[in-house]
């Protein structure tokens, strides 16, 4: 039998059932395509829902204010994907009268979908004989034909997109397209797969060869950047302040409190001489209630080591006014945070020493 034979049988035994694979709306497709590229499927399905919930169509998308897409993306982490979704939906709202792309050319053109989302969109709602070739494919392409080339370079990419395309069963191309997908989920996992139950395993490359491990090829080691952050949880009555990151940087339009950022650990003994703390303080007399102990947070290119204070002042705040938002402290969580804030915010301290203080 052949791959694709072989492959619609144990698609036909195994599929998952997903809610995004009852419809051929694009809208919803592509909704949930953007969703996995950063979450596993378990994880992912309570997003799809709310996402799909609080936007039902792409128009509710588009007339939505970027602070609401954000919210409801709050804790997917990746957020210049949920921007991206959002300029594209007004695109299409604007330029193409509301209807989403049915070419996967055309759907290429919209911010933020790549080949693998155009692919999967084009394939799962128009039936266009295009490949969807993510993680998974490349795992199992690279293992039962032996492909050696990197999935991480332009021709090594190219390399498995010639060979899926020679694979692919042109009459039912979003069944081959999710039945590839599901085989890597489930049965060719990354470590370890139970090669014994597979219907590959007659002629596997690296199963025959007991080279499993070593294909795909790796990417090679990301070089990280180390960050040093101190969070200001500034108290003044009810209230607190905040500010909108804006820079060209991570969290870009998420809220924060103020930050100083360092080169090296500024220890809490050192705060007082801080360039940046003094400019916060000129005025008012800053009480410190609470430091937390460093927090590591990994993203994918930078490592956050993190630190907030806890800062009560009484008077003036005209240091801070101009710079930051002043908000009711009971607000923080209508505003969209980065994971790493809204982690420490959900653990005890932050209740007791900032957002629920004892009264004095
Ligand atoms: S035999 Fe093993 S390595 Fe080869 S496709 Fe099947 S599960 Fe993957």
């Amino acid at each position: 039998m052949d791959f694709k034979t072989l492959l619609a049988n144990w698609y036909a035994q195994n599929a998952r059932i997903l809610p995004w694979r009852e419809t051929s709306d694009p809208y919803r497709i592509w909704v949930s395509e953007v969703i996995l590229q950063q979450t596993r499927v378990a994880q992912g399905m309570a997003y799809y829902h709310r996402f799909i919930a609080t936007f039902p169509s792409i128009k509710h998308l588009a007339n939505a204010h970027e602070d609401q897409v954000l919210k409801v993306w709050q804790g997917l982490g990746y957020y210049t994907r949920a921007r991206n979704m959002h300029a594209a939906a007004k695109y299409v709202q604007k330029e193409l009268n509301g209807e989403f792309p049915k070419i996967y050319e055309e759907m290429l053109k919209l911010k933020g979908v790549g080949e693998y989302s155009a692919g999967a969109i084009a394939s799962f709602a128009f039936k266009q004989p295009v490949p969807a070739i993510d993680g998974n494919v490349y795992r199992i392409i690279a293992r039962v034909f032996g492909v050696f080339d990197s999935p991480y370079t332009a021709p090594g990419k190219a390399a498995f997109r010639k060979v899926v395309i020679e694979l692919m069963n042109s009459s039912a191309p979003d069944e081959f397209n999710q039945a590839l997908i599901d085989f890597g989920a489930l049965q060719c996992v990354p470590r370890s797969p139970d090669c014994t139950i597979c219907p590959f395993n007659g002629y596997c490359y690296a199963y025959s060869n007991n080279i499993i491990d070593a294909l795909p090829t790796k990417a090679k080691k990301i070089k990280t950047r180390d960050r040093y952050f101190t969070y200001l949880l500034i108290r003044f009555g009810d209230y607190t302040f905040i500010s909108k990151r804006n820079a060209k940087d991570i969290w870009m339009s998420l809220y924060e409190f103020p930050l100083i950022e360092t080169e090296k650990p500024l220890a809490a003994e050192k705060l007082q001489e801080n360039d940046e703390w003094k400019k916060l303080f000129t005025s008012s007399d800053p009480t410190i209630t609470y430091i937390s102990p460093t927090i590591k947070h990994l993203l994918s290119h930078q490592v956050i080591m993190a630190q907030f204070i806890v800062v009560i002042i009484n008077k003036d705040t005209k240091d801070l006014t101009g710079r930051f938002s002043k908000v009711l402290t009971s607000s923080i969580d209508s505003y969209t945070i980065p994971t790493l804030i809204d982690n420490f915010l959900a653990a005890e301290p932050a209740v007791r020493y900032f957002l629920n203080p004892p009264k004095p």
